[in-house]
């Protein structure tokens, strides 16, 4: 089972996302995969209640704060996400780490907040191009991981991964299978020595920064990648549907 993951960004309202599900063809797309689509907040409890929403597909938060509620203007709790049908959220995406601080801590306290209130964290992690080229990547993303798992690894709550290189985000880069296969080992054996080998072998890594169409199918065969977060080729129905026709059956699907 492989997961293919839509994560659409400050785009698709709630009109633009009925349009969507209405135009979205998963004829093709292997029986045991796992769907998910995080669309704005606006546009949450529209994809959720949707008549034309295929429900293979889960919905999912992009961000959440940490705390359950408060005073904070402009913000979205875990419990709410959850309320209005959220089954996954994405914590510490690099927009979130690079645009608006969210530091390592924020990233484990919103990790702690997704479980507490019932969903699955997709922790996203992932180095900038200057810490790539500073020989620092694994480094970097151990951190970052760390922060999430002190959390995670003592509950027995399901949690995905999302290794996402801040360089390939957007930019029509993408790494190379190597690359992939490099930086998924080496998550996959910090969880093993987190959680040990049997918990570890059910986290679903995925691999973010420009997947389409055209590379989908090389880079979700790469040894150790278990699905896809597809920022900007998500938002299209075909190239959604095409990304996940092309993912192989088998692997891990948490
Ligand atoms: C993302 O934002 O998670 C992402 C991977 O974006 P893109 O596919 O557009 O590079």
């Amino acid at each position: 089972m492989s997961v293919v993951a839509g994560n659409w960004k400050m785009h698709r309202g709630p009109a633009e996302t009925e349009d969507f599900f209405r135009e979205l063809d998963l004829a093709g797309v292997g029986p045991g995969h796992r769907l998910l689509v995080f669309p704005p907040t606006v546009s949450l409890t529209t994809a959720v209640r949707s008549p034309e929403r295929n429900r293979r597909i889960e919905i999912g938060a992009q961000n959440v704060h940490w705390e359950p509620e408060g005073a904070v203007t402009g913000e979205l709790s875990a419990p709410m996400a959850v309320a209005a049908g959220a089954s996954h959220v994405l914590v510490g995406h690099s927009e979130r780490r690079t645009l608006f601080g969210e530091t390592d801590r924020d990233v484990g306290l919103k990790a702690e907040a997704v479980v507490a209130a019932g969903a699955t964290p997709v922790v996203c992690v992932g180095e900038t191009l200057e810490e790539r080229r500073a020989g620092e990547a694994e480094v970097v993303v151990e951190r970052q991981l760390n922060h999430a798992l002190a959390t995670l690894a003592r509950t027995t709550a399901s949690f995905l991964v999302a290794y996402e290189p801040v360089w390939a985000i957007g930019t029509g880069e993408t790494a190379t299978s190597d690359d992939v296969h490099r930086a998924h080992a080496a998550i996959r054996s910090r969880l093993t020595e987190e959680m040990g080998p049997d918990r570890a072998a059910g986290v679903a890594i995925l691999y973010g920064g420009s997947v389409g169409p055209a590379n989908a199918a090389g880079l979700l065969r790469t040894p150790e990648v278990d699905g896809a977060l597809v920022g900007g080729a998500s938002l299209s129905p075909a190239s959604f549907a095409a990304i996940a026709r092309a993912a192989p059956s088998g692997g891990t699907g948490d």
